[in-house]
């Protein structure tokens, strides 16, 4: 039958693409970012416990008490700003659905969402899927950190929302206090909306903060600040994640939120509110990450494959363009058949501009996958 396609241009998201050739070629998987070790047994006693207990109906539509209370805590702590635990909180499933629902809450038909390239995979299909125009700005090698005059040159009067991503996937580049305050001087008098992506939070290196939007008072108004349990508590598959927005962005998120999904599975939100009580839980996941990095940077050594500079995520970005390789889809596609490897190509995260001769490692793994794996790269 034919039909109007939504996203004619659509394909496989290149990270269940590569994570199935590593499969089908028996190939290391640093590819896809999710750690291949298990998270800590004592929140999966907590599953458990909490099952048996019967907590296996519907929970509340905007999450458990105990874990909007939790996360909120978390983020006093962390950012000094506070939200209100009934009124500016929502759990969700992921992160990806709250990034869809605050699009799909926000943006009309006709609207224009700027979003920096590389752009993480999700938010331009989600753009579109509402009817609106993604407005790419480039990130610029080696620090892809955004020029400030491109956003303002940006701005139009269509201009409904701006995606934010720090720490920034796959580049590693995080922004700081200093870049809030840019954006804020810019969107000043402007209805501008903030999507702000912080699923690695938790993953910033070099003792440097991770600094939320919600930490600037002129952008927190207008912010749906959006994070993932996924990443912080290494449980990618449950797909517990969280909005915090001050309330009238909160209402209009909610009236979505409640048709998408209604709620998130019920044991796996008592559990993480529990563990969250003890802050260790989040605050050792950047030096643990950090370590992960250095092992990274040191096996890359026997390597001519240039490492760049991470932040934070737990992503490495290496630079091929002294070999003959033309571009990352052939470099990847070769790894995988040949050196057992599977890494991620960036031009799947550009649309407008050329990708760079950059390639991704996730560093999420044993170090004895990150050996074994990296080894491959000694050929170059
Ligand atoms: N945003 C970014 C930048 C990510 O890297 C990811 C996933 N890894 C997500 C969103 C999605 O998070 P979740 O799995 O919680 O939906
Ligand atoms: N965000 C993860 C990555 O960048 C993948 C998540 C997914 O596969 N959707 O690798």
């Amino acid at each position: 039958m034919k039909f109007q396609l939504k996203l004619p241009n659509v394909k496989n998201s290149i990270f269940a693409v590569m994570s199935q050739k590593a499969n089908e070629f028996g190939a290391v998987n640093l590819s896809q970012g999710f750690p291949d070790f298990d998270a800590d047994p004592k929140l999966i006693d907590l599953v458990t416990y909490y099952m048996k207990k019967g907590c296996n109906q519907y929970a509340p539509m905007p999450g458990v008490p105990a874990l909007r209370q939790a996360i909120v805590k978390k983020h006093q702590a962390h950012q000094d700003v506070e939200y209100d635990v009934n009124t500016e909180i929502t759990v969700t499933a992921g992160a990806t659905q709250a990034i869809a629902t605050a699009i799909a809450a926000t943006v009309c038909p006709g609207d224009e969402v700027i979003v920096f390239e590389p752009t993480y995979d999700a938010y331009v299909p989600l753009i579109e899927l509402q009817g609106g125009i993604s407005v790419p700005i480039e990130l610029k090698a080696p620090d892809f950190k955004p020029d400030w005059a491109d956003v303002k040159n940006a701005i139009s009067p269509k201009t409904k929302a701006i995606i934010i991503n720090s720490p920034h996937n796959p580049c590693g580049s995080v922004l700081d206090s200093s870049d809030l305050q840019e954006l804020a001087n810019i969107l000043k008098n402007t209805k501008v909306l903030i999507i702000s992506d912080e699923v690695y939070e938790h993953i910033v290196f070099d003792e440097k903060p991770h600094v939320s939007i919600s930490s600037n008072r002129e952008l927190r108004k207008r912010s749906f600040v959006i994070s993932s349990f996924g990443k912080t508590l290494h449980t990618t598959g449950w797909k517990v994640g969280y909005c915090l927005a001050p309330e009238v962005l909160t209402n209009e998120f909610r009236k979505a939120h409640q048709f998408i999904v209604y709620s998130v599975n019920t044991p796996m939100q008592y559990a993480i509110a529990d563990y969250l009580q003890d802050s260790t839980a989040y605050e050792r996941v950047s030096s643990f990450y950090e370590e992960k990095r250095n092992l990274t940077l040191k096996l890359l050594k026997k390597s001519s494959l240039k490492p760049l500079h991470t932040s934070g995520t737990y992503f490495q970005l290496v630079d091929y363009s002294h070999t003959n390789f033309e571009n990352g889809i052939e470099i990847t596609n070769y790894l995988v058949k040949e050196k057992s490897l599977s890494l991620i190509p960036l031009e799947p995260f550009y649309q407008k501009y050329e990708a760079p001769k950059l390639i991704r490692i996730c560093f999420a793994k044993k170090d004895k996958t990150l050996k074994k794996g990296l080894k491959s790269l000694n050929a170059f």
